[in-house]
């Protein structure tokens, strides 16, 4: 049987000249927390990050790295997804720890007391001969899927719906799930008749009152395949349901990475890293601690 979570599965309303992606995590997003042991706050707020950036990732075309980071001067801080063009992906989190103990439950609903102000950004990273993108707005709203809404009318994006769903707070790493079901509109035909295109501005009120029908239970609810959510959802637009991509979690890091990164520091600085006569580099990603003796770390002249 296919995995129905872990995904992001691509279709379009044919009727409706309306394509949309379907993204359902669960185990993914469990592999990431678990290395880092962050409070429930956190956890949710970076299982959502992870899916919308699945949902925004799986809408380009590219060949290099995808990244997305929320910036705030609230108690939490930073929030970082990349993923790569093989379906790698990887997170992490900053955070006031003890501004972060203050907040409850009802903050999953209030981004603003959690970031504070900030931005969101995105970035596309070329590979070879693509042009480098880069979108950045204000986090605006109440919660990440209004501040993506934002993004979307302020980078002149096409028309967009968006619907976040989180597990409950409190979700741990065995429990922990997301899911976006997003819908665009896409450009209208050069030769559209005043009727055609009344008829499709229905057609995207109508497909908007759908996905704002559909209920957070069942967007991660295990037992519903992601053709049945699609096609009860959308059975009279014609919804044709395309192939999933699948999604992992894994770091990019290695020996050699971290090696280059510490090759930028002075020899001043690098002494002052040694303890216990080796340099500790532990990778904020996925929590793997790298070991290096003083003579491995190559150091620029001073
Ligand atoms: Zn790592």
């Amino acid at each position: 049987m296919i995995d129905n979570f872990d995904c992001v599965i691509p279709f379009h309303l044919e009727k409706s000249n309306i394509r949309g992606r379907l993204v359902r995590l669960d185990g993914m997003i469990q592999d990431i927390i678990k290395h880092h042991h962050y409070p429930p706050l956190v956890n949710y707020y970076l299982g959502q990050a992870i899916t919308l950036s699945l949902a925004i990732a799986s809408c380009f075309k590219f060949h290099g790295l995808f990244t997305l980071q929320i910036t705030g001067n609230g108690p939490l801080k930073l929030l970082v997804v990349d993923i790569s063009k093989e379906g790698h992906v990887r997170a992490c989190a900053r955070f006031d720890a003890d501004k972060i103990t203050v907040l409850d439950e009802s903050d999953l609903q209030n981004s603003v007391r959690v970031f504070g102000e900030g931005y969101f950004a995105f970035t596309i990273e070329p590979e070879q001969d693509e042009n480098r993108y880069q979108g950045v707005v204000e986090l605006t709203g109440t919660s990440l899927a209004e501040a993506a809404h934002h993004f979307f009318r302020q980078s002149e994006q096409l028309e967009t719906g968006l619907i976040l769903a989180s597990s409950s707070y409190g979700a741990t790493e065995a429990t922990l799930g997301a899911a976006a079901i997003m819908i665009q509109r896409m450009p209208l035909p050069t030769n559209v008749s005043i009727e055609d295109k009344e008829q499709l501005d229905d057609e995207w009120i109508h497909a908007m009152s759908l996905v704002g029908s559909i209920t957070k239970k069942e967007l991660l609810d295990r037992q519903i395949t992601n053709e049945s959510l699609l096609y009860r959802l959308f059975w009279e637009n014609g919804v044709r349901v395309h192939d999933p991509k699948t999604y992992i979690s894994k770091c990019r890091c290695s020996s050699s990475k971290i090696q280059d990164m510490l090759s930028t520091f002075s020899t001043t600085e690098i002494k002052d890293m040694v303890m216990d006569e080796k340099i500790s580099v532990t990778c904020e990603f996925c929590g793997r601690q790298y070991d290096f003796k003083e003579e491995e770390v190559v150091r620029l002249p001073e």
